[in-house]
């Protein structure tokens, strides 16, 4: 059986027509599966019996399974935690801000980039995400806006995983949530963060979709990011930084940086003025993010004199440096934090 939850219109027709089905059944299938909220093909009733009938033969349109879900005291955020067919799990987020809604997508189940801070990475990576399962995090929860007439607005790729390690299904999940059977979502609307793989920068830098880019740089220096990034060994600063200016070039489309503020660690005026000199000249624009703590890292937030203190040393060099805005703390919405402790409940 095949579940063909995450395919294109195209796909679909090319097989419909091996089972001599006219094409115009594959723009209803992918409206219901897309846009409709249809969790059966029996469910599709402007196919005939027959062709529902014969079809569930054929195939599914299996989603994930939400499994566990936490709102945030304040409402405006909501973390689900998703189950796959095999039992994988993975993480996704609604966060209403006043612009809109914006959902954080997972790319992968664990992830094997060994980042100190980060929870995702723990267990280390289980499996890539399929593009279904990528873009059913997104069908699912604008799904649920509908009934309110809301709508999704932006997506994040800032969930567990490293997505340019799972460059083809992204970007498939990618490019089938732009389409107008699906939720025509604008590349403009859409982030992708990366822990730094060069090629897949360079990469997406010629794929002709203008998405946005977020960079987790974290250290100002090799020898520092190296120490907590371990993917810095292999594609150290100087490359980074130049595949990420050479993507806002071609893309036209800002970059920013990402910086966890680590106590003692990272967040030093030291610290502040070698990133600045770092990013010098650069289209980019930092943001500042105090470490969520991880129950596991003995990694600790630093104080608010200190968070200033840092924003101000790179305003002074005019570095645009926004403070995230922290949403869902209290409920473990950190990159890989629900996952795990669902994990460790035994679940
Ligand atoms: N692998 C990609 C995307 C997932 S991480 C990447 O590295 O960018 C998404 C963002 O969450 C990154 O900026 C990451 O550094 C950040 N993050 C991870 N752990 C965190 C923590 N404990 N506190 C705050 N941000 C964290």
């Amino acid at each position: 059986m095949n579940n063909i939850f995450g395919w294109t219109k195209e796909a679909l027709a090319a097989s419909l027509k091996e089972q001599g089905v006219p094409r115009f059944r594959a723009e209803q299938i992918v409206r219901w599966m897309y846009q409709r909220g249809a969790v059966s093909l029996h469910a599709m009733d402007n196919l005939p019996k027959g062709l529902r009938t014969q079809l569930a033969e054929r195939f599914s349109i299996m989603r994930p399974q939400v499994i566990s879900r936490l709102h945030s005291a304040d409402g405006a955020t909501i973390k689900l935690l998703h189950e796959f067919a095999d039992g994988q799990t993975a993480e996704t987020v609604l966060m209403r801000h006043s612009y809109g809604n914006s959902v954080c997508i997972s790319t992968q189940a664990g992830c094997r980039m060994g980042c100190a801070f980060c929870a995702s990475t723990l267990h280390g990576l289980q499996r890539n995400l399929t593009a279904g399962e990528i873009a059913a995090q997104v069908i699912g929860i604008a799904d649920f806006l509908r009934m309110e007439g809301a709508r999704v607005d932006t997506i994040v790729v800032m969930g567990s995983g490293e997505p340019l390690e799972n460059y083809d299904n992204v970007v498939a999940a990618l490019r089938l949530l732009h389409e107008d059977y699906t939720i025509g979502l604008s590349y403009r609307g859409i982030t992708l963060s990366t822990s730094g793989i060069v090629p897949g920068i360079e990469r997406l830098s010629e794929e002709g979709i203008p998405i946005s880019l977020s960079i987790s740089l974290h250290a100002p220096t090799d020898e520092l990011r190296s120490q907590i990034m371990p993917v810095n060994r292999m594609y150290p600063l100087a490359a980074l930084l130049r595949a990420a200016c050479s993507y806002a070039e071609r893309t036209k489309r800002r970059v920013t940086y990402e910086y966890i503020l680590i106590r003692d660690l990272n967040d030093g005026v030291r610290e502040a003025e070698q990133l600045a000199a770092l990013l010098r000249g650069q289209l980019a624009s930092v943001n500042l993010i105090p470490i969520n703590p991880v129950a596991e890292r003995q990694l600790f937030r630093p104080s608010k004199a200190a968070v200033r203190r840092f924003q101000h040393v790179l305003e002074e060099r005019h570095i645009t440096a926004t403070l995230r805005r922290e949403m869902g703390t209290d409920i473990q919405a950190a990159c890989g934090q629900l996952r795990n402790r669902l994990m460790e409940a035994g679940l």
